[in-house]
């Protein structure tokens, strides 16, 4: 059996990719979970280019972009020092651009996806923005929210929280700005 087209540049013909429709659910449910990782991973370089923008400008290089219906709705990297704001990370940029940008407080079809794993007080206002899924790229031992939480999520009991792509760019890009303010 064929193994199933990854579309774009496949070479098979238009044929068979309709015949793909006609398979069985496991295949399409496989189908969807390819696309939603394929998704994740482009939006999740759509946040680290963010987050470049942030090392360019010497800042603690986080990014962040807000997702509904395939398009990004919020963009936002950590600001913290031209603003003088210790508040001023990328979640809070970008979730304040996606509420600008929808007209509204909440964000219950939306997706978050940040370079790090968010810290307490990220994690409080995504609490409030009701946002429906949230992917962070690497994980922070030392300032995420687990550090205050002691194991108990302070996201909405509606969020879905994952771990995503691009864990090692987003560890490197943390690891050369530190290297460098050496
Ligand atoms: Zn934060």
């Amino acid at each position: 059996m064929q193994k199933p087209c990854r579309g774009g540049a496949c070479p098979r013909p238009a044929y068979s990719h309709k015949k793909q429709y006609n398979t069985k659910t496991s295949s399409l449910t496989k189908k969807r979970s390819t696309n939603k990782h394929m998704n994740d991973e482009h939006f999740m370089k759509q946040a680290l280019q963010e987050a470049r923008k942030a090392f360019e400008e010497g800042e603690v290089p986080i990014g962040a972009v807000v997702v509904q219906n395939n398009r990004i709705i919020g963009r936002g990297y950590n600001n913290v020092e031209r603003l003088n704001d210790c508040t001023a990370h990328a979640e809070m940029i970008a979730l304040t651009s996606a509420f600008n940008t929808l007209g509204s407080k909440y964000l219950m079809e939306a997706t978050l996806y940040v370079t790090v794993e968010p810290c307490l007080m990220c994690a409080g206002a995504l609490y409030w923005s009701k946002i429906g899924r949230i992917v962070y790229a690497a994980p922070d031992d030392k300032n995420s929210y687990r550090r205050a939480t002691a194991g108990h999520s302070p996201f909405h009991p509606k969020t879905k929280l994952e771990e995503g792509p691009c864990k090692e760019e987003s560890l490197q890009l943390m690891k050369a700005f530190f290297e460098q303010r050496r």
